[in-house]
């Protein structure tokens, strides 16, 4: 049976699934997935068959995933163990950025992946390690058609205005752009909402994915507009160790005045700010909910604030607002966010359905609310699975 294995490579993680394609027409179905954690440490493999029985979940002998290539390795093993007669034809690789170019999942062949390490400066926290998994998948499936799905694709084709920065041209022309991410989990929602809202997936929609990471994106027609993120994944709402918008002013601060260097300025953005900044205690919405302490209902109320104001300046940026839909862990499962996000826009059409949103339906706004709020829960994998099924379809 033909199958697809997606991939998704962190600094120090590794997510896997295994797909099996079918006869390469319909949705691919998950049959596993999992997440090598604590790569180079202490690695840890939990993974899942389809029906949420637990696969693994237990630690690895150190030697056994001292890098990416020995994860893989592992997640191989394991799948040969479940699936012994699942061909992989195809693998799909998370990429976080494409640059200017990408649109759509391309295939990596020598040339591609060369290209894309050329963007490594654009993303250095991320691309590199992308680009380890790219690698040792390669190597360990050589004959296998094998293609790489962009958190900046979904964005290329927004406009000019949600495009550039007003520097002086040459930075745009070298690619100092506002890429905008999270593009699989956007493009997931796109689609779904075409198929269970086919009204709201053709107007004015802006999606709020909130998890550890967070951005919103403003579509229309199911194509991105404006999003919150721009150059980097720093930009726009805070997140969970993200300081998210910030005044390049105080950059410039830490610089000058702090004599912080890039890396300790890099650390401090990317892992100490954000909800566990403001609230001293941790990264995670669950903790702070549960926290009765000031400065974590601070930086919830920071949180949902950044959100109301993006919410209205995208609205702004699409010409008004038929949908709400939120997705990721904390859109996801929320009910508390949910609601502060939604308390009193009523300026805007925008009704919560405080019975609906605490049981977590799909439709959380009122029948009379001009404006739906929806849930869907957000499924990244499968984006990749299909862009691995279309090319091994289209080559294979
Ligand atoms: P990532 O960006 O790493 O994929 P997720 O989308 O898994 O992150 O989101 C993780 C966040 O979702 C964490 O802050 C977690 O606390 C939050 N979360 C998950 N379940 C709940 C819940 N029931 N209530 C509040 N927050 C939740």
């Amino acid at each position: 049976m033909v199958h697809a294995l997606t991939l998704n490579a962190g600094s120090s993680s590794l997510k896997f699934g295994l797909f099996e394609l079918g006869d390469g027409r319909g949705d691919p179905t998950p049959r596993i997935l999992g997440e090598i954690d604590r790569i180079g440490s202490q690695p840890h493999m939990r993974a899942t068959r389809e029906d949420g029985s637990v696969l693994s979940d237990a630690p690895l002998p150190a030697e056994d995933a001292a890098d990416h290539a020995g994860a893989l390795a592992r997640a191989l093993d394991l799948i040969a163990r479940e699936r012994p007669h699942a061909q992989l034809r195809a693998v799909g690789h998370r990429v976080v950025h494409g640059g200017p170019e990408h649109a759509a999942p391309a295939r990596l062949t020598p040339e591609v992946l060369a290209d894309l390490a050329t963007l490594e400066p654009l993303a250095p926290l991320h691309q590199p390690h992308n680009l380890a998994g790219v690698r040792a998948a390669l190597a360990a499936f050589p004959d296998a058609v094998q293609v790489a799905c962009f958190d900046t694709a979904f964005h290329r084709h927004h406009p000019w205005v949600n495009d550039t920065f007003a520097l002086p041209r040459a930075y745009y022309d070298k690619g100092v752009r506002r890429y905008g991410f999270h593009g699989l989990s956007y493009d997931y929602i796109s689609g779904r909402l075409a198929e269970i809202a086919p009204h709201l997936h053709s107007g004015r929609v802006i999606v709020a994915h909130l998890g550890n990471g967070a951005s919103m994106c403003g579509m229309i027609g199911g194509r991105s507009i404006a999003s919150t993120m721009g150059f980097s994944a720093l930009d726009g709402l805070p997140m969970g160790t993200r300081s998210g918008q910030l005044d390049p002013g105080v950059v410039l601060y830490l610089m000058e005045q702090e004599g912080m260097s890039v890396a300790e300025i890099s650390d401090l953005l990317y892992r100490k700010s954000g909800l566990l900044g403001l609230s001293g205690l941790s990264n995670d919405m669950r903790r702070l909910e549960e926290a009765d302490t000031d400065a974590a209902r601070e930086a919830i109320a920071y949180f949902v604030f950044r959100i109301r104001r993006e919410l209205g300046a995208l609205a702004a940026a699409l010409g008004g607002l038929d949908a709400l839909v939120f997705c990721g862990g904390i859109g996801e499962n929320s009910v508390l966010i949910r609601h502060k996000v939604c308390e009193g826009m009523g300026w805007i059409g925008l009704e919560l359905d405080d019975a609906r949103n605490a049981r977590g339906e799909t439709l959380v706004s009122t029948d009379l609310s001009r404006v739906r709020v929806l849930v869907i829960p957000t499924d990244e994998e499968i984006v990749i699975a299909r862009a691995a099924r279309d090319m091994l379809g289209r080559v294979g």
